[in-house]
């Protein structure tokens, strides 16, 4: 008798962008905790503004105020981050910044620069677009990656299932992430811990079989040191294949500027 593997339910496929540079202004920020913030960025640059893969990244550039033109825009510091919302016609993108003390390029910018400041947007250059429809989804990270997971879970259809779990200080500062019946959000407050040290406690408490059935995506981000636990438990426990997950470090503790391996 021959066993014949049926067909991954999705893949995660790379799609390129054309890598384009746009200037824009600062409209309007919303504080949606203490420490969380969403802007909204405008200018007639950002017709056409085009991001296809939840977890994309763009390169966001902060210039001193007297730098106008694009070359000078794009001397000057940036930072990555995550396409959450935006209008191609009508030429806005909205980006969320985890606001992390006063230390910094951009958390900073997000929380005081004048509205109208200018800002350059720098791709996102390419994608990692869902082909397909996972069985079942496990996204976990702490603030920086609420914009991935909010459109991850935008992407689900109503019968998905899963976890999203979210770590954040406490309750006060909870992000509520909208999702389907079937995929339980949970938050993980790690008080005065080491960023990511609690879940990473909360993934590797997930057994072998807590492996959901059929072909899961999983997606995990935070500070770098996520990575391990990450890994252990999609990889060796669960046995995902290597390229139907993302983990990834956002942000490393004590380095400005960190460059996540891609
Ligand atoms: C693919 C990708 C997508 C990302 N998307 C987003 C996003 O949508 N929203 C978002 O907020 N972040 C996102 N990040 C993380 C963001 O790029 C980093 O947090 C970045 O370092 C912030 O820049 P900064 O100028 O504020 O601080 P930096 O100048 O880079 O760092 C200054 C100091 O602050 C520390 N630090 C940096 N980030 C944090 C943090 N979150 N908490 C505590 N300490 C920190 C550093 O370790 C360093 O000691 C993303 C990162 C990647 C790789």
């Amino acid at each position: 008798m021959s066993f014949v593997k049926s067909a991954p339910s999705f893949r995660l496929e790379r799609q390129p962008l054309d890598l384009r540079f746009r200037r824009a202004v600062l409209a309007a920020r919303t504080w949606e905790t203490s420490t969380y913030m969403r802007v909204r960025l405008e200018g007639d640059d950002l017709r056409g503004f085009t991001s296809l893969g939840s977890d994309d990244h763009m390169r966001l550039f902060f210039p001193a105020e007297s730098a106008v033109d694009l070359d000078a825009i794009r001397q000057s510091p940036s930072r990555e981050y995550t396409p959450l919302a935006w209008d191609a016609e009508a030429g806005w993108l909205e980006v969320e910044f985890a606001v992390h003390g006063d230390q910094g390029i951009a958390a900073p910018w997000a929380a005081s620069a004048p509205l109208g400041s200018t800002i350059g947007v720098g791709g996102p250059r390419g994608s990692m677009v869902i082909a397909g429809r996972p069985d079942a989804w496990l996204l976990a990270g702490d603030e920086t990656a609420v914009p991935a997971i909010r459109r991850f879970a935008a992407l689900m259809d109503a019968d998905a299932v899963g976890r999203i779990l979210v770590e954040v200080t406490d309750a006060a500062h909870e992000l509520p992430v909208a999702a389907p019946r079937g995929v339980d959000v949970s938050f993980v407050h790690r008080g005065d811990a080491f960023p990511g040290v609690a879940l990473a406690a909360e993934l590797d408490r997930f057994a072998e079989q807590d492996r959901p059935d059929g072909d899961v995506f999983g997606f995990v981000a935070a500070e770098q040191g996520i990575v391990k636990s990450g890994r252990r438990l999609l990889l060796e426990r669960w046995g995902l294949a290597s390229d139907q997950v993302v983990v990834k470090g956002y942000w490393k503790s004590g380095e400005a500027e960190y460059h996540a391996p891609h």
